[in-house]
């Protein structure tokens, strides 16, 4: 093989290399915006993935991961109907530090869970207590990770608003509004002996409205290039599509849209459907709806700039997942924006501070996770300001409310208990999930495995007391050797 032939080899693996990626790469994170209708046929075939809050996806996570276990003494009237389950691959698989739950704790981090699902259970910090060691900041994390693993998938997946607005449309519209009306007269009666003979099309190029930029003085190609011709304004608050629609008309447009099944008869009727009829869209969404409607004058219309886009989890950069360490310094802004984009939006809806596109550090996890990594330092005024936020329901951003709803985790020491106990109205809005150390011997013997080895558990278990050190209970041989 000569030089020439080696290069031409080596650029055509380079070449196949990155095509395989792109397509790999294009197939796995490239969701585009779907139109609302589209996103509603989505939403006929499958409304229970679709009409889902983030308490609902958890549960779904939970359960997806978590293999039901079953009651082995379901007569027994004396057994306290602990279930046995596995919750290997939530804490465990793939996980650098797994986490072992042992059964007490699985049984109550369970039932907290379809609790949060069930909606009665939402308006409040779920606080993960235990001593030091037990393991809460390895279950937090790998419960997290496993979230945005799931969230990542077909059935994981979830819709976040996006508007695109139409600036052809729209400049054309301003631009109409904003021609006085002596001059359209003067237009119209020039137009007026033409029009009777031509058609449609010919009307259209002898439009006698000026472009918002020929409007404004402006030399500028009537039409905007294709790649600028749309304004994406993204729900910093991952707001639902189903919300856009006001309220009043929820109920009767999902009757109308959803066939008469047992989903819809749940959907109308149980408590963790409730927010999609309860629910406002957040503010900016709201002026952003009503401002379209003003203009378009056709509620249709404004729907057509509705989209729907897969909400996109990521911890790293703190969308829909964050967590606070207590050293995490409080920031700077409190209030976030984007100045561009506002100014996009303010040209095109020539209305100064209709829609104003500020939000809070909240909005990034609403509709998702927000987690306080133990409440010491920094951690305790983020609590304290979390509790203030949930009474109320919502908080002020300027003179804009924001709504939050997000699933609201901490961990904490028993020590640190002080530093909330002296709140007034705190243990109303505060559900402890105890995280105790490992009681079980499966469980533990299970912990022994993952340090030592599958081969080196058995001399690991034989120095084992054979009393679990919680209740002093002298365990079963039988489950000794099991391990
Ligand atoms: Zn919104």
């Amino acid at each position: 093989m000569n030089i020439s032939e080696t290069e031409r080899e080596n650029h055509h693996q380079v070449k196949t290399a990155m095509q395989n990626l792109d397509r790999i790469i294009s197939d796995r994170h490239q969701n585009p915006p779907v139109p609302f209708e589209a996103f509603l046929k989505t939403m006929v075939e499958k409304p229970h993935q679709v009409l889902r809050n983030v308490f609902q996806v958890f549960y779904d996570m939970v359960k997806t991961y978590v293999e039901e276990g079953e009651d082995e003494y379901p007569d027994d009237p004396e057994s306290i109907h602990f279930v046995n389950y596995d919750c290997t691959e939530l804490f465990v698989e793939g996980s650098d530090h797994p986490f072992f739950a042992d059964r007490l704790f699985a049984n109550r981090f369970i039932e907290q869970v379809e609790s949060l699902r069930r909606g009665t259970q939402q308006n409040k910090i779920y606080i993960f207590d235990g001593p030091p060691g037990c393991g809460k900041s390895t279950f937090l994390n790998n419960l997290l990770m496993k979230f945005e693993e799931y969230t990542k998938t077909d059935d994981g997946s979830r819709y976040e608003s996006v508007w695109r607005l139409d600036r052809n449309l729209l400049c054309r519209l301003v631009a109409e509004e904003s021609v006085p009306l002596y001059d359209k007269v003067v237009q119209v009666m020039a137009q007026a002996p033409s029009e009777q003979q031509t058609d449609e099309n010919d009307e259209d190029s002898n439009r006698p409205f000026l472009s918002f930029d020929q409007a404004n003085g402006h030399d500028l190609q009537e039409t905007v290039p294709f790649d600028d011709a749309f304004i994406d304004v993204p729900c910093p608050s991952h707001d639902h599509p189903i919300v856009m629609i006001p309220k009043h008309y929820r109920r009767k447009f999902l009757d109308d849209l959803l066939s008469n099944d047992e989903f819809k008869w749940k959907l109308f009727t149980e408590k963790e459907y409730e927010w999609i009829f309860r629910d406002p869209s957040c503010t900016i969404c709201s002026s952003i709806y009503w401002a379209l409607l003003r203009r378009l004058k056709n509620p249709l219309e404004v729907f057509r700039m509705l989209y729907a886009r897969p909400y996109q989890f990521n911890r790293r950069l703190g969308e829909g997942i964050s967590v606070f360490n207590p050293g995490d310094r409080p920031m700077r802004q409190n209030i976030m924006g984007n100045p561009v984009l506002q100014n996009r939006i303010n040209n095109l809806l020539r209305d100064s501070n209709q829609v104003k596109y500020i939000f809070s550090r909240y909005a990034k996890t609403n509709n998702g996770i927000y987690a306080l990594m133990d409440i010491k330092s920094h951690n305790v005024e983020r609590l304290i300001e979390l509790h203030n936020i949930i009474s109320e329901g919502v908080h002020k951003v300027e003179d804009i409310e924001e709504n939050v709803n997000s699933l609201l985790m901490a961990l904490m020491n028993p020590e640190d208990k002080k530093n909330v106990q002296n709140l007034q109205s705190f243990s109303d809005r505060i559900e402890y999930i105890n995280i105790p150390h490992v009681l079980d011997l499966n469980t533990e013997i299970a912990i022994y495995r993952n340090i030592f080895g599958k081969h080196r558990i058995f001399s690991a278990s034989i120095s084992m007391k054979v009393f679990c050190p919680g209740c002093c209970i002298i365990l079963r041989v039988s489950s000794f050797q099991r391990g």
